[in-house]
């Protein structure tokens, strides 16, 4: 058998970092291997890679440059904002608002406060298409509320939530509000004065910087403690010696995607809807999960009834394609993809979803490759479904 080219169409899990970002980082393992924080050359080096990203951040984001932290990742951004805003707000109540649809780095982080601190959370539910409704939000705030988090876009399903509106609403309140924008970053508007926000989260790999770096924007005199504490890095936000290279790539990265943004969103919007629009006439019993305009430009996630989104995955990965499954980030636990769940799709439906994300290095023929593999595939897979057979599900 031939070899084929695989293709990678799981971006919304990782990126490969670019090569423009690995040359960015190059000289920061070598010649500027010094600690940022030493005033000899090696560190002078360090110090203005790491000012240079932290310039290049803040620059999309329209803040002042102390305003961004960097950390390792998106997890620990969004930890940094709920723990340390809800510590430093401990007096003033134990109540936090967010959505059914988070990231676990969220929704984890959210459940111990409540079984180890006493903190009530109100997870705010979703439309069918995975929307959150602003007004919903504005009747969750209490007296004792002391944060709203609200994700930008969702990772699995792509729906982009009315971030703006929402942050009107929080800061009409007076609560603080943070987003996760980790899915966003590479691909949506970041300024955070048009978006209302207190806290941003951010992460490197997601948008082709190297995994194990991310960036928390704190507004000047959000209330915040630090949850990582020692020497004064990150102005002592954020203590731990900085990931330099890794820094220096994410400053780049970011610069790179939104120099041509628009341009690259208006391509891969088009690809993702040649793509959904040829799995959903070839692939009978199908459905695109999530909203059908208000969504991210390269994600497409779908239901083929009747089967399980695993043996899909693993066929097509057989098949040279790379994809994700709606549970992806849950498969430790075999739980249904708590996301669609939240949709109101079924759980034996929700196990049945197939995650597309389109990225940088993919063309019109990656499509047309899987729209002509799919179909085949799902087929396969019914035929020795007893379910779908006896159409309990269709
Ligand atoms: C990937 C992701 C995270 C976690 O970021 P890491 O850098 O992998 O820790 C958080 N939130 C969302 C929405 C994500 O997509």
């Amino acid at each position: 058998m031939p070899q084929l080219t695989r293709i990678y169409l799981d971006h919304a899990a990782t990126t490969a970092v670019d090569p423009r970002v690995l040359k960015a980082m190059l000289p920061y393992w070598t010649e500027h291997y010094g600690n940022p924080a030493s005033l000899y050359d090696q560190g002078r080096g360090a110090a203005e890679g790491l000012n240079r990203a932290r310039k290049q951040v803040a620059g999309i984001l329209g803040c002042n440059d102390n305003e961004i932290v960097f950390t390792s990742c998106g997890t620990e951004s969004d930890n940094l904002a709920i723990r340390g805003v809800t510590t430093a707000l401990r007096r003033k109540g134990k109540h936090i608002i967010t959505t059914t649809i988070e990231h676990h780095a969220i929704l984890r982080t959210c459940e111990q406060l409540e079984q180890l601190d006493g903190y009530k959370v109100t997870y705010l539910p979703v439309d069918a298409m995975g929307m959150v409704d602003p007004d919903d939000v504005r009747k969750a705030i209490r007296p004792d509320t002391v944060l709203i988090s609200v994700m930008y876009a969702n990772n699995e399903i792509g729906t982009i939530q009315p971030i703006a509106e929402i942050g009107a609403i929080a800061r009409k309140a007076g609560v603080v509000f943070h987003t996760d924008a980790v899915q966003a970053g590479g691909s949506l508007p970041l300024d955070v004065d048009q978006l209302n926000v207190d806290l941003l989260s951010l992460s490197g790999h997601k948008f082709y910087a190297p995994k194990g770096v991310g960036v928390l924007y704190i507004r000047r005199g959000t209330p915040i403690v630090p949850i990582q504490t020692g020497g004064g890095q990150e102005r002592g936000m954020r203590a731990g010696t900085s990931n330099v290279p890794y820094i220096v790539g994410l400053g780049e990265a970011l610069v790179l995607a939104h120099q041509d943004r628009e341009q690259e969103q208006a391509r891969l919007a088009a690809l993702r809807d040649r793509l959904i629009k040829g799995v959903l006439t070839s692939v009978p019993d199908s459905c695109l999960n999530g909203h059908p305009t208000q969504r991210l430009a390269n994600n497409a996630n779908f239901i083929f009834a009747g089967i399980e989104g695993e043996a899909v995955q693993m066929k097509l990965d057989w098949a040279g394609i790379a994809c994700g499954t709606g549970s992806a980030c849950a498969s430790e636990d075999d739980e249904p993809s708590h996301v669609l769940v939240a949709c109101g799709i079924k759980k034996l439906l929700s196990r049945a979803s197939i995650r597309f994300t389109l990225g940088r290095e993919n063309t019109e023929i990656d499509v047309d490759r899987v729209i002509e593999i799919l179909p085949p595939i799902v087929q396969g897979i019914r035929d020795l479904s007893p379910i779908y057979r006896i159409g309990m599900l269709s």
